[in-house]
C-alpha cells in the first residue's frame, strides 16, 4: 500500500499505529535486518533560495520499506533505533548512501548539496568526523557538498562535547545546521561559539506564522540573530504561499516544505531540479560552489 517512489502518496506506518510491546519487539527484530536487507532508502526534499525559488540543495530523509507493513515513518523507527543501539549503524549507512548519491548526481552534471540528519548517538561517537571524512573520500565528494543537520536539543545534551565535534566536522569542511531551532535550549553563548553555518527554524513556528503574532516575532528575531551572527536562516515545513511570503518579507534565506516539493526519490529530485528551474538552477548551484 505504500508507493515506492516518494511523492504525495506515502502511506506511512505512523507512531499512533505503534501497538503493544510485542509489536514493538517485532518491529525492532525486523529493524535489525533493515540495513543488510536493503530496505532503507533516502528520499530528498529540495531546499530553495527564498528570494529566487531556485534549488540550493536537498535534505536526505530516511525511509524504511518494511516487507509486510509497507513504509514505516522515521518518527517510529529512528527513536526505536536510538533506544536499542541501532542508530549508529543505520546512521553510517545514511552517511555512505548520501555521499554515494551526491557523487552519482555529480556524474550526471548536477552539483547538489546534500543534508543528512545526525542522531545524538552519532555525535557521541569519538570518530564521527573521521567516518564522515572517509565516506566523502570513498565517493570522491567535496566536503562542502555535505551538510550535517543536528537538532538543537541533541546539540545541547552535552554542549561541550557538541562544540568539540562541531569543530572537528568543520575542520573536515562539511557544513553544519542546527535543526528544529527554537525548540531546544541553545543559549547565546553556545550559539556564538558553535561553527554552524545554518539555523533551521522549527516547523511549529512556520505553521503559526499567519495566525500568531508571537510565532512571527520569534521568526523575525531568529532571522535577525542569524544575520547578525553571519548564519544562514532556513525555514522548514513551508506549506503555503502565504507563509512563504511572510518568511521572504522577514528575510529568511532558504525555504523548504510541501509548497515546493515533498521528499522524493533521488531520480525524481534530479528531474525536479532540472525541469522545475532548468539550466538556471545548474548555473545557480554552480555559483554557490565555486572553489
Ligand atoms: P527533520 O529533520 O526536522 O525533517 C523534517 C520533517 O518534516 C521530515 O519528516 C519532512 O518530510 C517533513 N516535512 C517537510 N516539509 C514539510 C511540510 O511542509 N509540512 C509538514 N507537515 N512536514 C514537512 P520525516 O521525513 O518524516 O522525518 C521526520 C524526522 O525523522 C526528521 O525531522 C528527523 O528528525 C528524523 N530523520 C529522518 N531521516 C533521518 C536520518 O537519516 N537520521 C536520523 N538520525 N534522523 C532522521
Ligand atoms: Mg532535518
Ligand atoms: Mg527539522
Ligand atoms: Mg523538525
Amino acid at each position: 500500500y505504500a508507493k515506492r517512489n516518494g511523492g504525495a502518496t506515502f502511506a506511512f506506518f505512523e507512531p499512533r499505529m505503534l501497538g503493544d510491546a510485542r509489536e514493538q519487539a517485532e518491529l525492532l527484530r525486523d529493524l535489525r535486518h533493515a540495513v543488510a536487507g536493503g530496505q532503507l532508502e533516502l528520499v530528498y526534499q529540495p531546499k530553495v533560495h527564498a528570494p529566487s525559488g531556485e534549488i540550493t540543495g536537498a535534505e536526505a530523509l530516511l525511509r524504511w520499506h518494511h516487507p509486510q507493513r509497507g513504509m514505516v515513518s522515521p518518527m517510529v523507527f529512528v527513536p526505536l533505533a536510538e533506544r536499542h543501539g541501532l542508530i549508529v549503524s543505520i546512521g553510517q549507512w545514511v552517511i555512505d548512501e548520501a555521499c554515494r548519491q551526491a557523487r552519482a548526481w555529480r556524474d550526471e552534471g548536477l552539483r547538489m548539496r546534500v543534508a543528512i540528519n545526525l542522531s545524538v548517538h552519532q555525535l557521541r561517537q569519538p570518530d564521527l568526523a573521521e567516518r564522515i571524512a572517509a565516506a566523502l573520500q570513498r565517493h570522491q565528494v567535496k566536503p562542502n557538498l555535505l551538510t550535517c543537520e543536528i537538532t538543537e536539543s541533541a546539540a545541547m545534551e552535552d554542549a561541550e562535547g557538541t562544540r568539540a565535534i562541531f569543530e572537528k566536522l568543520s575542520a573536515v569542511g562539511v557544513h553544519l545546521s542546527i535543526d528544529d531551532f527554537g525548540t531546544g535550549y541553545c543559549n547565546f553563548a553556545m550559539l556564538r561559539r558553535l561553527p554552524a553555518e545554518e539555523l533551521k527554524i522549527d516547523r511549529s513556528f512556520v505553521l503559526d506564522l499567519e495566525t500568531s503574532a508571537d510565532a512571527r516575532a520569534v521568526v523575525d528575531a531568529v532571522v535577525k540573530l542569524g544575520r547578525a551572527l553571519g548564519r544562514k536562516v532556513v525555514a522548514e515545513g513551508v506549506e503555503t504561499e502565504g507563509r512563504a511570503q511572510v518568511l521572504r518579507a522577514l528575510g529568511c534565506d532558504v525555504l523548504q516544505g510541501y509548497l515546493y516539493a515533498k521528499p522524493m526519490a533521488a531520480k525524481a529530485l534530479a528531474l525536479w531540479a532540472m525541469n522545475d528551474v532548468g539550466p538556471r538552477a545548474m548555473e545557480f548551484s554552480a555559483s554557490l560552489f565555486q572553489e
